[in-house]
């Protein structure tokens, strides 16, 4: 005999590789497995063998055609499938694989919406340093030391003067010693306070608004943050500016919104109020405007903040701000 089993196996199996069309696969058959094929003539040449060799030479013989058969049967089904195998291994026919692509974080959202909210009403928007000193975060915005509204910002100091700013307001002043009026800006920025529950994370991000120019009112105040609520929560939701009190704004007021989950008739979310609070707002303090050498009688000014994650948390229905900083993917793809 002139060829091994095997080497009629191997010689079969490279010539299946090349085979692009079902046809091939039909001439392969005749080739190998026909009635004068490769391997049947391998079968009938059996009987010339030594009588010892025979039956290991017929069982090598039988396993090469099954072996044989279910290629060619496989490739076939594979290429009638219109697939055609390119020989490397690649079936083409498999479906894609899924690319997940990634999101915005809930937190970058709401920034982000927010600052194209002020930009278009025609504001800047400015960035400070998130350490800062005492002067800027506290005393210029008339919290003089020892004043107990410093016990209401739970303050990480770096030093006895230096702080991790415990809101984006030191911006304000650091604005106003540069420029002049007219001022229109907004300042998003990160903000620290030694806190961690279910509501308060020791890192989380403000929204700090200004305005000065000449004859700016309370009912200005009023007609941007009624702009700015209805275009976050995309409906013309209530307001109530409920009377408040911050060191760096007189009159101050803070700003509810009519409670989305329960609509005014009170739930756990809004402690049965009917009302949630969204922002604090006021008239710049004519001390504040007095430590940056401008005119009182001349202008006057309206500030505000807000939290984003409270913003977020409302307009989304979370209930635990830490969720925001866990980097849970099955969290963060649901925005
Ligand atoms: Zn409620």
């Amino acid at each position: 005999m002139e060829n091994t089993v095997e080497q009629i196996r191997d010689e079969a199996l490279a010539e299946l590789e090349g085979v692009s069309e079902v046809a091939g696969i039909k001439d392969l058959s005749v080739k190998y497995l026909g009635r004068k094929g490769l391997v049947s003539l391998f079968l009938r040449n059996i009987s010339s063998l030594p009588k010892e060799e025979r039956p290991e030479a017929g069982n090598n013989a039988n396993k090469v055609k099954n072996l044989l058969e279910k290629r060619f049967e496989e490739t076939r089904v594979r290429l009638e499938s219109g697939a055609a195998d390119s020989g490397s291994g690649i079936d083409v026919s498999l479906p894609g694989r899924p690319s997940s692509s990634g999101v915005l974080h809930p937190i970058s959202q709401i920034n982000n919406q927010i600052t194209d909210i002020f930009a278009r009403l025609g504001f800047d928007i400015a960035e400070g340093p998130e350490v800062e000193t005492d002067y800027y975060n506290f005393e210029a915005l008339n919290f003089p030391k020892n004043h107990p509204a410093r016990d209401m910002q739970d303050t990480f100091f770096i030093s006895d003067d230096i702080v991790l700013r415990t809101h984006t307001s030191p911006l304000q002043i650091r604005i106003m010693e540069k420029e002049h009026p007219p001022i229109r800006v907004i300042m998003p920025g990160r903000v620290y306070r030694c806190d961690s529950d279910l509501t308060h994370t020791p890192m989380f991000h403000q929204v700090e608004g200004l305005v000065v120019d000449k004859d700016v009112s309370f009912s200005d105040l009023k007609g941007i943050l009624t702009t700015l609520v209805h275009q976050i929560f995309d409906e013309e939701i209530s307001l109530r500016f409920r009377p408040s009190f911050f060191p760096f704004t007189e009159p101050s007021a803070e700003v509810d919104i009519l409670c989305v989950i329960c609509r005014g008739k009170g739930c756990r979310v809004c402690s049965q109020t009917g009302w949630l609070e969204v922002l604090g707002s006021g008239m710049v303090h004519p001390a504040v405007f007095e430590n940056v050498d401008y005119d009182t009688s001349r202008i006057s000014g309206f500030a505000f903040g807000m939290g984003v994650e409270r913003i977020a948390m409302l307009k989304y229905g979370i209930d635990d701000l830490r969720k925001f900083f866990e980097n849970d993917f099955r969290f963060l793809g649901q925005f």
